[in-house]
């Protein structure tokens, strides 16, 4: 590692509940992460404090030091100017009004700092390595306890007049105010009749805030933590969610989601919501399903606002619940009856999970170096050289392989000593999953008997949903495939049983 130091970058991940730094090199391979939580009720010294010992410590533990770094980006929840390092405000954290840049750089010791919203450069990182690889035009939606988005043209983030692009979760979709019907308050009857029903729900009004004097306000209508009514992420987002559940429960619906979330309904854990959907919970269900019906409807929105050919799904929520809330999103998107938009945009699932927004902050700091965004794309991992001499042999340098093996998209190979039994002769989700972590262009599936094999349905969406090609192919024509192409790429290779 030492003699290519200067390819190395740190990104962070600055989050509400944890601080992720993670090592990552030029190709975009994370080779490290340090996770801890961020400092609670304290001021904002604390949280640099935090952000500064999880970088230190990282190249503490990779045998590295500050000086032999090629930068560091980071990413945080909330208003950034990007050209100058300095946090506007972070609803959620202490950083707000603060030299960011400038003073982790002071630091770091003078290294290269970046700065960035963390869902921008979530977007930034699907479309370095992930769902956005082939977008020139994406926008990333990052589903978790607020809803935040990115938009990246061309590879370049469009962070807008004021910074401020891409704030979707608070576009508002519950419009604030009583529709002129109700104003009108007709009350005849005939064909007038639904207006007066529409009356009568009007006159339900909640008073929201008594300090402020009859500010009425139809009933239903929530307040988001913007201040703001009727915002998607009031209405949509895991928080949204939580208090939905609890809303319910109030009412006296029944729910299994308190014995998957340990008792208590304070905060519901985005894998305690998966767990009920799973269990066939009807109250979570209905919930749910209202909520990705609500996203497939911003989907929309974005889609005929700024036309993306792709819109990428991420956060905590998306990705604990994709299986339950993906259908019902692609349901409502291709319902879309303008005919404007052109079959071939679409809307992905996030590839990189965990790891998109610390690999978007490198991105960050690598594009904003001398050398663009698009160089970086097309840079990708050594991969080895398979050969094959024998039937059911494949030889990496100088090692025999004879059972299954995966090869992932930076080059890693990853063998399964222990061999299930009875396996049906197919691929395995997990094998799948495992060979595309980290983002990849192509997956090459090689079988002795590839003509009998169908990719099941459940392995085929999650390909397609994070649109990733794949080919199923007989062993020899899977090595001369991996070998030839200049893509990012991974395999998995499945021998006969034996
Ligand atoms: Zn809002």
């Amino acid at each position: 590692m030492k003699d290519q130091i200067k390819d190395y970058y740190v990104g962070v991940d600055v989050g509400g509940t944890k601080i992720q730094a993670s090592l990552v090199s030029d190709t975009g391979s994370v080779l490290s992460s340090n996770r801890r939580s961020t400092p609670r009720n304290c001021g904002s010294d604390a949280t640099l404090d935090a952000i500064e010992e999880s970088i230190k410590e990282l190249l503490q533990h990779q045998n590295q030091s500050l000086d032999q770094l090629s930068g560091v980006g980071i990413a945080v929840p909330g208003v950034v100017c990007q050209d100058t390092g300095y946090v506007v405000v972070t609803p959620n954290m202490n950083l707000s009004g603060i030299e960011l840049g400038q003073i982790m750089r002071e630091r770091l010791g003078g290294v290269r700092v970046e700065i960035g919203n963390d869902c921008n450069l979530g977007t930034l990182g699907e479309c370095w390595l992930g769902s956005g690889r082939s977008s020139e035009f994406a926008v990333g939606i990052f589903v978790g306890t607020g809803i935040g988005a990115g938009i990246v043209r061309n590879r370049r983030l469009i962070s807008g007049a004021g910074q401020v692009a891409g704030e979707i979760g608070h576009i508002v979709l519950q419009i604030p105010c009583d529709s002129w019907r109700v104003q009108l308050k007709i009350k005849k009857s005939g064909r007038g009749r639904k207006y007066v029903k529409q009356a009568n729900f009007a006159r339900r009004t909640i008073r929201v805030d008594a300090s402020k004097k009859s500010q009425k306000l139809p009933l239903g209508l929530t307040q988001c933590g913007c201040g703001n009514y009727g915002c998607f992420e009031s209405i949509a987002s895991r928080s949204a969610v939580e208090n939905y559940i609890r809303e319910a429960i109030a009412l006296g619906a029944k729910s299994s989601i308190t014995d998957y979330n340990g008792g208590k309904l304070d905060i519901i854990k985005s894998g305690s919501i998966a767990k009920a959907l799973k269990s066939g919970d009807e109250v979570v269900t209905l919930i749910v399903d209202y909520v990705s019906k609500v996203i497939g409807y911003a989907c929309l929105t974005v889609r005929h606002l700024i036309d993306p050919d792709v819109i990428m799904l991420g956060g905590g929520m998306i990705e604990a619940c994709q299986k339950y809330m993906m259908p019902t999103i692609e349901s409502v998107v291709s319902s879309d009856r303008l005919q404007a938009a052109p079959c071939n945009r679409r809307v992905l699932v996030s590839s990189l999970g965990d790891s998109a927004v610390v690999l978007g902050a490198v991105a960050l700091v690598r594009s904003s170096d001398a050398s663009a965004f698009d160089q970086i794309c097309e840079s990708i991992p050594k991969y080895p050289r398979l050969l094959m001499l024998a039937d059911e042999v494949i030889h990496i340098d100088d090692v025999a392989y004879t059972t299954d093996m995966l090869i992932t998209p930076d080059g890693e190979i990853l063998t399964r000593s222990k061999f299930p039994k009875n396996e049906p002769d197919g691929f395995r989700m997990k094998d799948i999953e495992n060979a595309v972590q980290g983002g990849t262009d192509l997956l090459v599936l090689a079988t002795p008997k590839a003509e009998e094999i169908n990719l099941s349905g459940k392995c085929h969406d999650y390909l397609n949903r994070r649109g990733i090609d794949y080919r199923i192919l007989p062993l020899r024509d899977a090595v001369q495939l991996y070998n030839s192409v200049t893509v990012r790429r991974s395999a998995v290779f499945h021998f006969s049983i034996k």
